[in-house]
């Protein structure tokens, strides 16, 4: 940027003089580019299910307007697009939701148990269809974090689902919470999310959390999926102080590991000055 700026004379007028000043402009260009990256990535999403449902409906409309079986045939597959289309926005909305208020950390204390069994119960018809036991190691007294329930809903959901959808069908997915620390001694609460599936090669791994990334953009759309889950968990974990571990053997499977600080307990109430 060019400046004009009134400089003194040494005969007591002013001059003027002009005053370079450069900005550095590349994390706003950074925060530009991935902004229009995302805003692509998800109009190409959007497209591709209603691109399936315009061309079904041209079917539907013409060749097909006779034929009774195709028909049924197609509106299932268009029931499966409109889905797939609702979800991708849900998930947009939740991201988008959670980012906002990225600032603002939850301070409601939450017992995560009843939340991981209520994730689990609800996830049981998809393990029953993948044929996967649900196994749960969790501790008997209620473990508190400060936390934002729904979000934490969300988290495991995601976690649990991914571990269904991409372990093996036919085995187990198993969840466990453990008390541990880091390697600077900082208390964490671990919930970790194992499966026994394929598991992800290494060069995978540290791009998992990027929106709209997927290993195997095929098999993730066979399993209704948008690329957009890891990400959510990593920005509501960044909005509960926490962090997202992930380990895999590939063949062997893979750990997710939501771990959160543990809550200080609450100072005891002063002693009574009664004796
Ligand atoms: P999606 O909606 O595609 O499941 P996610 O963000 O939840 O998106 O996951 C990103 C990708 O990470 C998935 O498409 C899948 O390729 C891979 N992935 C996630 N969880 C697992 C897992 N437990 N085992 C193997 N691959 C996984």
């Amino acid at each position: 940027m060019i400046t004009p700026v009134p400089v003194p004379t040494a005969f007591g007028g002013t001059d003027t003089c002009m005053l370079m000043t450069f900005h550095d402009q590349t994390p706003l260009r950074r925060v530009e580019e991935m902004r229009a990256d995302f805003v692509a990535n998800a109009s190409h999403e959007l497209r591709t299910p209603l691109a399936a449902l315009s061309g079904f409906i041209d079917t539907l409309q013409g060749p097909a307007k006779d034929d009774a079986k195709a028909r049924e045939r197609f509106l299932g597959i268009m029931h499966a697009q409109a889905t797939r289309m609702a979800r991708l926005i849900d998930d947009l909305l939740s991201l988008s939701r959670v980012e906002l208020s990225a600032h603002v950390r939850p301070d409601t204390l939450v017992d995560i148990l009843p939340i991981i069994r209520q994730v689990g119960d609800g996830l049981e018809p998809l393990a029953n269809e993948r044929n996967v036991r649900i196994e749960m190691a969790l501790p008997e007294t209620p473990v508190s974090i400060a936390g934002d329930r729904e979000e934490l809903l969300r988290l495991f959901e995601n976690l649990i689902e991914n571990a269904l959808k991409y372990g093996a069908s036919g085995g187990k997915v198993e969840v466990s919470l453990t008390m541990e620390s880091t390697s600077e001694g900082v208390p964490e609460i671990r919930v970790a999310v194992r499966d026994y599936g394929p598991g992800i090669a290494p060069e995978h791994l540290p791009r998992l959390t990027e929106r709209f990334y997927r290993v195997d953009v095929g098999d993730s759309r066979a399993q209704g999926g948008t690329g957009l889950g890891l990400s959510l968990v990593k920005h509501i974990l960044n909005r509960h102080r926490g962090r997202l571990l992930i380990e895999s053997v590939p063949k062997n499977g893979a750990t997710f590991t939501a771990a959160f600080p543990q809550v200080k307990a609450p100072p005891a109430p002063p002693a009574s000055a009664a004796s």
